[in-house]
């Protein structure tokens, strides 16, 4: 239930973020997810509904996810390529020293009141 942990910390900071600027209601939530953050969207989706049955401040929040696609920079040969097609090791010179540039991600973007 990796995603219904997620949920319950978005969902703090939703409370946070409507006490601060008097919000009685949310409308929609966007939320940017990394390729690799390890989050599935649909079953992602299916937590938020229900969980957000619970939340009087998100009864009727829509929730929206872009995704955002992994890239990985190589550190031998300093190109940048597709974390999911090639993982770890660099198609161009093959080098492991790789990091994750993006595609981790698992923020809110924005927040709309209703
Ligand atoms: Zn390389």
């Amino acid at each position: 239930m990796h995603e219904l942990g997620i949920i319950v910390q978005i969902t703090k900071t939703l409370n946070e973020v409507a006490e601060e600027n008097q919000l009685a209601k949310i409308g929609s939530v966007t939320l940017e997810i990394g390729e690799v953050s390890g989050i599935i969207p649909s079953y992602f989706d299916e937590c938020w509904l229900f969980y957000r049955k619970k939340q009087p401040l998100l009864k009727e929040a829509e929730l929206k996810i872009e995704r955002i696609p992994a890239i990985t920079y190589c550190e031998h040969c300093k190109n940048t390529y597709e974390t999911v097609k090639h993982g770890k090791i660099c198609p161009f010179c093959h080098s492991d020293q790789t990091y994750l540039l993006q595609g981790n991600e698992c923020n809110i973007k924005e927040i709309e009141a209703e």
